[in-house]
């Protein structure tokens, strides 16, 4: 159980505005909850652009979801480029194979 910072009410500890008062909540358990949580890495891995942005965002005031948002950024142009240069040498090796059968 958290209190008001401004009315001294109790109120719950995940309480972004104070249900007696409506002063807004800061701190702690505020909107700005740092958690770091993995979501935002699985995020940054399939939408990398999205990642980056998030942690350039949140580099000052969530350095914990920055973190996981940036390293979820990098694995995930990583293992892009890997799958692109993968599917073009697929692609140049089924190639050379149809031209090496036309002739
Ligand atoms: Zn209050």
């Amino acid at each position: 159980m958290a209190y008001c910072r401004n009315c001294g009410a109790p109120i719950a500890d995940q309480a972004v505005i104070c249900p007696r008062c409506g002063v807004a909540q800061s701190g702690s358990g505020g909107s700005l909850t740092d958690n770091g949580s993995l979501g935002w890495g699985v995020l940054s891995f399939f939408l990398p652009v999205v990642g980056l942005i998030l942690f350039l965002v949140w580099r000052e005031e969530k350095p914990k979801s920055a973190r996981v948002s940036g390293i979820g950024a990098l694995i995930g142009t990583g293992v892009s480029v890997l799958l692109s240069i993968g599917a073009m040498v697929l692609y140049v090796v089924a190639f050379a194979a149809a031209v090496s059968v036309a002739m």
